[in-house]
């Protein structure tokens, strides 16, 4: 008999406009729900563009916090929610990568203030209610319905300035959330599909915005598909390719968004040898025989970044990464062997195709 399959969907109530110039769109928004005190958050570096899109959006705007820093610092978050409260904002609007969207969502979380989202890279940290921040040089990570914004406002045309390097990682980050998606042990229909629509997008206009980063129609599509791998991400939780990066990167320093580059197609070869099935999908999208190898394909094709030598890991330090990665327990598909594992990450290290299906210990 087959077995009726069971599952609970989650489901935020997020508008999101795709598109069109954000400027417009965020006034649009700010009037429609009747707001008219917003505070815009940007990074430092960003300061110019911050003030000139406060400008654009006009009166709605009545404060530029350009104070945001990578990883969310609670110190960072301390020192701005002050000046929000005394500028007596009814909404935050985020203007940035996930680092400016991590601010925004902490000050929402402790303001209770509408947040409003233009995101400039494909982190996807705008679709979830998931926060991580940093205090102490500690990274944690919260998850709370308030910590979702309520509109997210994609404008291709922000996101042309991206350079192609943070381009091309940011994508490859926002498929590796569609991709540990698939075989999550919380997965549902709808996040499957999410998740493979997601996936199918980004590999398909990668290419072309990496061929000109002025092409705004792929560069519209590479936001759809990192909507779509956020979407999942704030649904499921994430498996071994996660737990590696976060190991290398947390304990020996490697740069986050590299490291998920060059991870990927080695943390799936190894999780294809248990559920060849559920990613069977994935490598017809990719043209290839297996997931594993349509994705260093893939990287090879782009000029991903490909070995962790060239990153700056020690050979030396591989035993100690593969015992951090099998120390807490995380839902896997395939259980983590230390030998199986050190195989891995002596491939990644030297930028070796991955180890295809039952070839690893
Ligand atoms: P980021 O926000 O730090 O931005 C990366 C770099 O790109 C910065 O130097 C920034 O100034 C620059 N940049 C951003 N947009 C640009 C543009 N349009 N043109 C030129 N330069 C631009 O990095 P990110 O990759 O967007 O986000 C990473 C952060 O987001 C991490 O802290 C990560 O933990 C978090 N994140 C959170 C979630 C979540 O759901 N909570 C999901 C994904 C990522």
């Amino acid at each position: 008999m087959t077995q009726i399959p069971t599952f609970a969907l989650r489901l935020a109530a997020l508008r999101a406009q795709f598109g069109q110039p954000a400027a417009p769109a965020v006034a649009a928004a700010l009037q429609s729900l009747s707001l008219s005190r917003a505070v815009l958050l940007a990074t430092p570096g960003h300061a110019a563009q911050a003030q000139d899109m406060a400008a654009r959006i006009g009166a709605g705007v009545v404060a530029v916090l350009p104070m945001a820093a990578m990883h969310t610092p609670v110190e960072v978050t301390l020192a701005a929610l002050p000046l929000v409260l005394a500028a007596k904002a009814d909404a935050l609007i985020s203007f940035g990568g996930g680092s400016v969207t991590g601010l925004g969502k902490a000050l929402a979380l402790r303001t209770g203030l509408p947040h409003i989202a233009v995101p400039t890279t494909h982190a996807g940290s705008e679709v979830t209610g998931i926060l991580g921040q940093t205090e102490a040089g500690r990274k944690t990570t919260l998850t709370d319905a308030r910590l979702q914004p309520q509109v997210v406002i994609y404008d291709p045309q922000l996101i042309a300035s991206l350079p192609a390097d943070i381009t091309l990682t940011s994508a490859l980050n926002a498929l590796a959330h569609a991709v540990e998606a698939l075989y999550a042990p919380d997965r549902n229909p709808l996040t499957t599909t999410l998740a493979l629509q997601g996936a199918q997008v980004l590999i398909a206009a990668l290419p072309k915005v990496l061929e000109n980063l002025h092409n705004l129609t792929a560069r519209a599509d590479c936001q759809y598909g990192g909507f779509l791998c956020g979407l999942v991400l704030g649904q499921v939780g994430m498996g071994l390719h996660h737990k590696l990066c976060h190991t290398l990167g947390g304990s020996f320093g490697l740069p986050h968004a590299q490291t998920h580059a060059v991870i990927l197609p080695h943390a799936v070869a190894y999780n294809e040898a248990a559920v060849p099935d559920l990613l069977a999908p994935l490598a017809a999208i990719l043209g290839a025989q297996t997931a594993g190898q349509g994705l260093h394909a893939l990287a090879q094709r782009l000029n991903a970044p490909l070995s962790l030598q060239a990153l700056g890991l020690r050979e030396d330090d591989l035993d100690r990464a593969a015992d951090l990665a099998t120390q807490t327990p995380y839902p896997n598909p395939r259980p983590l062997e230390k030998p199986a594992l050190l195989a891995l990450l002596h491939a990644a290290w030297a930028g070796q195709p991955p180890q295809t299906r039952g070839s690893h210990g």
